[in-house]
């Protein structure tokens, strides 16, 4: 993919909208057991020629021990509708709505966006709906009794592999953490980032080589970040606070640039058991 002289530069901005408490396990396989983390639920927002949004965080009406039994809270300013708001952002203006993957706490409030259309791989669609057992209350899955999961809007609509949104806006398959899951690569005047969804959910993934620790094929996560290195120099990952530099309302700036991805390493990543 190549960079053109016509491509505009977007703003990026992220917004916290919840936090979790973690095992670090959940975010670098293999590495963490027993060490609890704190990390963000971000929603991205896309402002160019026009505005798009890149997921949609944890659902706004269910509790948290419906999801996957994790320690989610949320405070008034992380409610998606009052970080909008701060943000200056009017959810009527919203035209497309980017999802990386369906999994609860990236694609829960898509009827916050009432004319958005929203797009999603169709490889993740399909599997969401009937997902593995392991998986489905992570999807939100019918199977898991959401009768209808929040990203079935009428608006809903697949892509299928690497596919030109907007000029300056390209998504990427990188699967791995779930079959379909997409990136969104963005051209700014910083340079050109990917937002990774969880293929890569925080710096440590690309800086130490580790790949996500929650996945359904760890070979495609590892394929998948070397991947993302190929289209970008930089990564915003989807959980990690250090993205949030300047609160709850970031914009992606000189501080992110200056986080070179560094090269694919000769070997894999060392085991640590
Ligand atoms: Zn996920």
């Amino acid at each position: 993919m190549s960079e053109t002289q016509t491509d505009p530069a977007w703003q990026i901005l992220a917004l916290d909208t919840g936090t979790s408490m973690l095992e670090k396990s959940m975010l670098t396989y293999t590495s963490g057991f027993g060490e609890i983390v704190r990390v963000p639920r971000v929603m991205w927002v896309l402002r160019g020629p026009t505005t798009i949004v890149v997921d949609t965080s944890v659902p706004m009406n269910g509790r948290p021990s419906e999801f996957i039994g994790e320690d989610f809270s949320r405070e008034a300013h992380q409610v998606p509708a009052n970080a909008l708001s701060q943000a200056g952002i009017d959810p009527a203006d919203v035209e497309l709505v980017l999802l990386t993957h369906l999994h609860w706490d990236h694609a829960g409030n898509c009827d916050l966006f009432p004319d958005a259309r929203v797009l999603v791989q169709q490889q993740e669609l399909r599997y969401a709906i009937s997902p593995g057992r392991f998986f489905r209350r992570s999807f939100l899955s019918p199977l898991s009794g959401w009768e209808r999961p929040p990203y079935l809007v009428p608006r809903l609509d697949v892509v299928d592999g690497q596919t030109t949104i907007a000029p300056g806006v390209v998504v990427v398959p990188v699967p791995g953490h779930t079959p379909g899951s997409q990136a969104v690569i963005v051209n700014t005047r910083h340079g050109r980032f990917a937002i990774a969804g969880d293929a890569i959910c925080t710096y440590e993934n690309i800086e130490a080589d580790l790949p996500p620790g929650f996945h359904t094929d760890v070979d495609a996560s590892i394929s998948s970040m070397d991947l993302v290195r190929q289209f970008t120099g930089h990564v915003l990952p989807s959980h990690d606070y250090a993205v949030l530099s300047d609160g709850p309302v970031t914009e992606i700036g000189a501080v992110h640039a200056a986080r070179p991805l560094p090269p694919i390493p000769a070997a894999g990543p060392r085991p640590t058991s």
